[in-house]
């Protein structure tokens, strides 16, 4: 089932999400949406308050970026109750876009490696590191959990050149071929 998308301005997307229990109501389907609705979307990756559920899982397929990255053909993971550990190496600047931010690309700054603590699909938990673009892929979901859109990264003046797009993705005022929930 495709699950419609949260958009820019909504406060679902602003608060930090929780951890969850296995016994956690109806995960196997909601994750199984989760991946039909990011793919249908184009998205490389899909967080939970995405689809309006502060809880800590996101789906990434890395996939369309291989060619940024030869390690992102085949990245595609589970990540439930993600918990990043450290963020090390160099600070990168590489463009991003969000399916909640229609139509904005803009170049973010980020740490190319990551240490990350999650469960996937099967309970199992890891401890992974990752750089590169699988690392900036993990971050931009990751900060979904934590109520960050990419846009908070940017400078003070590239916010204030952005504020009334902003202000018009709020409102609804894009085309894209997704459903999405608009804020109130
Ligand atoms: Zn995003």
């Amino acid at each position: 089932m495709l699950l419609p998308i949260y958009i820019y301005g909504h406060p679902i997307l602003r608060k930090i999400s929780e951890d969850i229990t296995p016994d956690y109501e109806g995960l196997p389907k909601l994750l199984e949406d989760m991946w039909q609705t990011m793919y249908e979307s184009d998205g490389v990756g899909l967080a939970a308050p995405q689809i309006g559920k502060n809880i800590r899982i996101f789906v990434i397929d890395g996939t369309p970026f291989e060619e940024y990255d030869p390690r992102c053909k085949d990245f595609k993971k589970t990540f439930i109750n993600a918990h990043i550990i450290e963020r090390t190496g160099e600070n990168v600047l590489q463009n991003e876009g969000c399916l909640s931010i229609p139509g904005i690309h803009e170049d973010v700054l980020r740490k190319d490696k990551i240490k990350i603590a999650y469960k996937d699909e099967n309970w199992e938990d890891h401890v992974e590191e990752f750089e590169g673009m699988r690392a900036r892929i993990i971050q931009h979901e990751y900060d979904h959990l934590d109520g960050i859109v990419f846009t908070d990264h940017l400078s003070v003046l590239k916010k204030r050149l952005l504020k009334s797009k902003l202000n018009n993705i709020s409102a609804g005022k894009f085309k894209i071929d997704y459903r999405v929930v608009l804020p109130k």
